[in-house]
């Protein structure tokens, strides 16, 4: 079993289920590295999560050997979001990390938000 089988594998968080197929989720993109999901409970009119196959708890756990996979899910951003027919329009990319950010899934992932005009993030 490879490193990152085994990393899968012993992935207790949701995002975990959804990588093993345990439970279901909208698929937008998938390739070795990484996953994009539909969010089941959307912020915006079109809202997918970007998540590492890797477990990384949350981007203050990423170190220098996470680089490539970091600057993969970047790029890979405008791609999934062209997949959620929304990258005429624009997107909003962010992610949560920690207790403060109201992060609730301890698995990086960043959030893709669009399909509509959204609000500016002083409300
Ligand atoms: P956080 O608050 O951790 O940044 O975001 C976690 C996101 O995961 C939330 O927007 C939440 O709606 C989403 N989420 C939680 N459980 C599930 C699930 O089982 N399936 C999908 N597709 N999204 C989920």
């Amino acid at each position: 079993m490879t490193d990152l089988a085994k990393d899968i594998q012993e992935n207790q968080t949701i995002f975990g289920k959804i990588l093993r197929g345990e439970i279901p989720a909208d698929r937008v993109y998938e390739d070795d590295k990484i996953l994009a999901f539909k969010d089941i409970a959307p912020k915006a009119r079109v809202h997918v999560l970007v998540i590492p196959k890797k477990h990384l708890q949350c981007l203050r756990c990423a170190t220098a050997e996470d680089a490539d996979i970091l600057s993969h899910m970047l790029l890979k951003v405008p791609e999934i979001a062209k997949k959620a027919g929304i990258d005429d329009g624009g997107f909003r990319l962010l992610t949560n990390a920690g207790p403060d950010s109201g992060q609730e899934v301890p698995h990086l992932h960043f959030h893709i938000l669009g399909g509509e005009k959204l609000k500016g993030l002083n409300g």
